[in-house]
């Protein structure tokens, strides 16, 4: 076995670091102050190709594989969290969607827009009633002539007043549950479809989170996304992949918390030495290492089996559990060693703290990732 990255990962993964080192990390105070990031930084992330990671290169796209994708997305979510999973969806949801499930005429209209960062997108699955429960969804989509009519609101929907198409989540056949839901593309601005206001969050504060209503909004029925009545599975597929990019954007933020830490204890001084000659502090250290070092092993295997075509559903769970969990530890710990420092903004652990709380919840929760492991250990 051979657990070295291959030149070409980790070319990607440095020109990621030096775009987050520049542009991000001295940013991202600021970004989580104003509960904003800036268009042009997303422009900018667009020019470099970030947009299109995974997107063939005959659609615009670096058509890089999952594992180099990965190791960037944890240098994005080491400088700034935010912005980093507002990437996330747009590639590995809202691009990877349309890649996998497209018609060629989708492919052709949607992909090249996605890869040069015209459009961005969301994927909108949650509803305010149906979470962790997502096949219970409400929201419908009837047909009328040659179109679908939509009625329903879709909430926490990551990208809401930034994104120029939404992966939307309804059933069309109603009385079937989760096996009469299918995926639809709606574009901004569809007549019928509301954006609500931007939500303020615990952490993450940068990213645009909203909730998105849909009023008899038609959309013509050339918008279904793979089949008909089978979207709950590519809801699913999709989650798999995400999982793995939140795992990464966990190893991400622990690994930022766990670089100040290190510094903070060797500057700090209390009884005349620096607090890092403490075993009690140096243990701490070394528990954090070992725990990001798992976690970035799990994601990195949990990529490597999705590159090389092989069933990676359980592991991206197991990644993404264990990853989430991690980082929250490691930020509380990061924060445990700065003292009463560690609770005043000046100090970039405070944010770590708080973007790392959402990763445990979001693209399905610890508990929903260990329903995911306990039926695959037990089946
Ligand atoms: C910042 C942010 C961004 C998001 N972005 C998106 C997005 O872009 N698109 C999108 O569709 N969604 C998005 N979400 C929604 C997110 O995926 C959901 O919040 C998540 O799936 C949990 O659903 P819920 O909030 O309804 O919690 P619930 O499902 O109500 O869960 C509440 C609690 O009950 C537990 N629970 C529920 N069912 C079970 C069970 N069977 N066994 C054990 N425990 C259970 C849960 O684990 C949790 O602890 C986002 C959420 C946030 C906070």
């Amino acid at each position: 076995m051979d657990f070295r990255l291959s030149e070409d990962n980790e070319l990607i993964r440095d020109a990621a670091r030096e775009f987050a080192e520049k542009r991000l990390f001295p940013n991202a105070e600021k970004f989580d102050e104003e509960g904003d990031i800036p268009h042009e930084i997303y422009q900018e992330l667009a020019e470099l190709g970030y947009f299109g990671m995974m997107v063939p290169e005959k659609y615009g796209g670096m058509e890089l594989d999952n594992l180099t994708y990965i190791c960037a997305m944890e240098e994005f979510a080491r400088g700034c969290a935010g912005a980093m999973i507002s990437l996330s969806v747009h590639n590995s949801l809202v691009c990877e969607a349309i890649l996998q499930y497209g018609t060629d005429e989708q492919k052709e209209k949607y992909l090249p827009k996605l890869a040069s960062g015209e459009i961005m997108g969301a994927y909108c699955l949650t509803e305010p009633n149906s979470g962790t429960d997502a096949g219970s969804l409400k929201t419908t989509a009837a047909e009328s002539g040659d179109n679908f009519v939509l009625n329903g609101t879709k909430t926490f929907v990551t990208n809401g007043g930034i994104a120029g198409i939404y992966l939307v989540f309804t059933l069309t056949s109603k009385e079937a549950g989760s096996k009469g839901i299918s995926c639809i593309i709606v574009e901004k601005d569809t007549k019928g479809m509301s954006i609500g206001a931007k939500e303020k969050k615990m952490g993450l504060k940068g990213s645009d989170t909203r909730e998105i209503s849909f009023d008899d909004c038609e959309v013509p029925q050339s918008n279904l996304l793979g089949e008909r009545d089978k979207g709950f599975k590519i809801a699913l597929s999709l989650l798999a992949n995400g999982r793995i990019g939140v795992g990464s954007q966990a190893v991400g933020i622990a690994q930022a918390a766990y670089e100040e830490a290190i510094k903070y204890s060797k500057e700090r001084e209390q009884f005349g030495q620096p607090i890092c000659n403490f075993q009690a502090i140096a243990f701490k250290l070394a528990d954090m290492k070992v725990r990001i070092d798992a976690s970035r092993l799990l994601v990195h295997r949990a990529a490597w089996l999705k590159d090389n075509d092989m069933p990676h559903s359980t592991e991206a769970s197991v990644a993404k559990l264990y990853a989430t969990q991690s980082a929250n530890w490691v930020c509380n710990e990061a924060v445990q060693i700065h003292g009463g420092y560690g609770y005043i903004k000046e100090y970039a652990v405070e944010r770590y703290f708080r973007d790392a709380r959402v990763t445990e919840i979001y693209e399905g929760t610890s508990e929903a990732q260990k329903i995911v492991i306990s039926r695959a250990i037990l089946k």
